[in-house]
């Protein structure tokens, strides 16, 4: 395939120099730093964090078998999303392709750096329309934002339309993979050296239990990644957080006792809604929360709320008519949203 990156990145951010850092501009050893203004007594976090993250990076590197020069790390993955529409897309003349329904990030972030978006439903079964995305695309179409497991639906999108995406696609093509460690299908990161327009984005957020910490990751080819660090604030991901992203990778059977528990209370949940006589639909999910269709699903969302559960209503998202999201909570959450659909039921 022909795929020039040069020609797709916005002018100004191609002649455009980057920060130069005061930590980053020597090379060998030291161990005095009066560079960079800060408070010379130590407080554990006295120091500016490595901008590039570079421990970080080898650990994550090593577990989505991805090299260090293909990683991007950012203030959550919605800091990724933003720098990939300010470096590739001129405002009020480039655009972006979303698939709706689909996560809302990609849309505001569309919006406040003022471009536009054109978008492509999915299908009733939340599929890609690939021809039609293709119809919908010209030299201005800059990012093709896919998402699976897709949120707010909850399924994998079929990898052959992926695949042939990222091969007729002339821009870059997004995969957000927030929810891959709760899929059976592995990453798109195996298609990385096939495929240069392919960005797939992940996250600590979901599985890793870190949404508190802000952690996103963007894999790419170098040359985008390149384009990443050109753009991004020098200190993005702060010390706190990287060291709590080292900590937690180095407990990583805590996570796949989390990812089973989850899984098996997305079954159990599954059963408990389809054998509630309003509910009218529990969508397939790939990820640790499910999509179903209901009656009256407003008063459902309100009297949830009531009670102190809160879930998401998604009833006027378009393709989603009548559909509620429940995230799969622990054991005792899953069992208190389920008594209380049944004994609202029993009530009525
Ligand atoms: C939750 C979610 C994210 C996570 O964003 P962060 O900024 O990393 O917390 C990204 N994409 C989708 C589709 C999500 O649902």
């Amino acid at each position: 395939m022909s795929f020039n990156l040069n020609k797709l990145v916005r002018p100004n951010i191609q002649k455009m120099v980057a920060y130069s850092s005061a930590r980053s501009e020597f090379k060998g050893k030291a161990d005095v730093f009066l560079d960079a203004n800060e408070n010379p007594f130590d407080t554990g976090l006295n120091r500016y964090p490595d901008p590039l993250q570079r421990q970080l990076k080898k650990e994550i590197s090593a577990i989505k078998n991805v090299p260090t020069e293909q990683i991007f790390l950012g203030n959550g993955s919605d800091e990724a999303i933003d720098l990939l529409i300010r470096i590739f897309c001129e405002p009020q003349r480039d655009h972006i392709i979303t698939v709706p329904p689909t996560y809302g990030m990609y849309k505001v972030s569309a919006a406040i750096s003022d471009i536009e978006v054109k978008t492509v439903l999915l299908t009733e079964d939340f599929q890609l329309r690939p021809k039609a995305i293709l119809a919908e695309a010209n030299q201005h179409s800059k990012i093709l934002f896919l998402c699976s497991p897709n949120n707010p639906t909850g399924n994998d999108v079929n990898r052959a339309d992926i695949e042939f995406l990222l091969e007729k696609f002339k821009g870059v093509v997004v995969v957000d993979e927030a929810y891959i460690d709760f899929s059976e299908l592995p990453s798109c990161t195996t298609l990385l050296e096939k495929y240069p327009n392919l960005v797939v984005l992940q996250t600590f957020s979901k599985a890793w239990g870190l949404a508190g910490i802000r952690l996103g990751m963007a894999f790419a080819s170098k040359a985008i990644i390149q384009l990443f660090n050109k753009v991004k604030p020098p200190y993005n991901v702060n010390q706190l957080t990287q060291t709590a992203a080292l900590e937690a990778l180095q407990n990583k059977q805590q996570r796949a006792e989390w990812n089973t528990t989850i899984l098996e209370q997305r079954n159990w949940l599954i059963e408990q809604l389809e054998q509630i006589a309003v509910v009218e639909k529990v969508y397939p999910s790939a990820a640790n929360f499910l999509l179903f269709k209901i009656e009256n699903p407003n008063d459902w969302y309100n009297y949830l709320v009531q009670q102190g559960v809160i879930i998401r209503n998604r009833s006027t998202v378009v393709l989603c008519d009548g559909c509620l999201r429940v995230t799969v909570g622990t054991p005792s959450e899953n069992q208190r949203f389920v008594n209380l659909l049944q004994s609202r039921l029993v009530n009525v």
